[in-house]
């Protein structure tokens, strides 16, 4: 099946690009990848989604591979949109939802922008992939390029998390770690792209991880019936997912396949990296970059982010905020939000529930209102920073039973 991009066009002026080769960015800024909407709608109906296989490629319509063959895929998607009653109630509110990114393969959300990136890049002749990383994106770059045959090249920071520095080198990538930050690892791969002839595959410079986080919105209107909620939290790095899902509806309003409404989106950081919130209280379109930022929450861990108009944009039209959330208190709500749910929730996803429970303390959320939390990746990858000391038992020693429930 052929796809139904009609072109690329430039996020910061409008350019039209050609979508049949290898793109990057257009004056150092992200593109949009557009699609005949009408011949969609002629195309595909929800009752034909409806009947497909749960992953995210049953929106294939609304994607940019044009041949099937070079479809990438681990069967991610259809990630289960859980409600969380117990959670809910600890922060006052009636309905909550998490939307769980902890299932997808690798245990994050990556998988879905670059099992779209690595699928494009194949069709159009990459060979070798390069990436900076916080963490989950190197892997699923890694794991993507295996499954399509291509060379990885992954730098990330050398304090990055272990689980993501083992899962990358494990998954057949050359993995680099560079003493700096996410943008310094950035610049690397800059640096290297044409002496190594790289295709680079970093947040927001090519087009089409934005068209793989965008299915996380196709899928939460199609899980709540074709409508959404009042309020997304989403915790916000470099943003793509965020922009993606205010894509997403743009895009299911022009089919008619859903009304009017849509949720007030709120991008949610640590105040040890809020470069997006200094932005959106200050009304500036661009975002400074944040000086030392430093967070447990490793995926925010983005000091700078070039769709940073793209995503304070997507905000202000949306009439939600941009949110800083105590870092001391990332570790705690994710400890809380497992125990009480039972779902792996990431001190990323952490921060989005600390801003959600400042948000309904202040009234800007109401105790009725529908909400749906991102949790974008898996508790599990956060050993070092989630370990707990645990008491132990001698197998023979002799038992005080009343003290183990203390
Ligand atoms: C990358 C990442 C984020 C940030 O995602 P963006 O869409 O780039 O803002 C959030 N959470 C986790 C777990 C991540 O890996």
């Amino acid at each position: 099946m052929p796809s139904f991009v009609t072109h690329l066009e430039a996020a910061i002026d409008g350019t039209r690009l050609a979508h049949d080769q290898l793109q990057t960015t257009h004056q150092g800024r992200p593109l949009w990848v557009r699609y005949d909407l009408d011949a969609v709608a002629a195309a595909v109906t929800p009752a034909d989604v409806a009947a497909r296989p749960p992953t995210l490629w049953r929106y294939r319509e609304l994607l940019p591979v044009e041949r099937d063959d070079n479809v990438v895929t681990l069967g991610e998607g259809m990630s289960p949109l859980l409600p969380c009653p117990r959670l809910g109630a600890a922060l006052g509110l009636e309905r909550l939802w998490i939307k769980d990114e902890s299932q997808l393969p690798t245990g994050s959300f990556k998988s879905r922008g670059l099992c779209m990136a690595v699928s494009r890049a194949k069709e159009l002749g990459a060979r070798r992939l390069a990436i900076p990383t916080a963490g989950n994106a190197g892997g699923a770059l890694a794991a993507y390029a295996a499954r399509a045959g291509l060379a990885s090249f992954v730098f990330m920071p050398a304090d990055t998390p272990v689980v993501n520095r083992i899962e990358a080198a494990l998954y057949g990538a050359k993995v680099f770690l560079i003493d700096g930050l996410i943008t310094d690892c950035g610049q690397v791969v800059q640096r290297g792209t044409e002496p190594m002839g790289w295709f680079d595959v970093s947040t927001l410079k090519e087009p089409y991880r934005i068209e793989g986080k965008k299915t996380m919105g196709l899928e939460l209107a199609e899980q709540l019936g074709w409508r959404l909620p009042d309020a997304i939290f989403y915790p916000t790095g470099g943003g793509t997912g965020l922009i993606g899902m205010w894509k997403a509806f743009a895009e299911l309003g022009h089919l008619g396949w859903i009304d009017a409404q849509r949720p007030r989106m709120f991008a949610c950081q640590s105040d040890g990296c809020a470069p997006i919130v200094r932005a959106f209280e200050a009304g500036a379109r661009f975002a400074e970059p944040f000086p030392d930022p430093h967070t447990a929450a490793s995926g925010l861990r983005v000091p700078k982010a070039v769709g940073d108009f793209m995503i304070l944009d997507a905000v202000r039209e949306s009439g939600g905020r941009a949110l800083a959330a105590p870092e001391a208190s990332l570790l705690d709500w994710t400890r809380r939000a497992c125990a009480l749910e039972g779902v792996a929730l990431c001190p990323e996803a952490a921060a989005c529930v600390a801003a959600l429970a400042d948000a309904v303390a202040s009234g800007e959320i109401t105790a009725d209102a529908e909400v749906v939390v991102f949790n974008t990746g898996a508790a599990q990858k956060y050993v070092e920073a989630l370990d707990v000391p645990l008491p132990r038992l001698g197998k023979d020693d002799d038992i005080d039973w009343a003290s183990l429930a203390d």
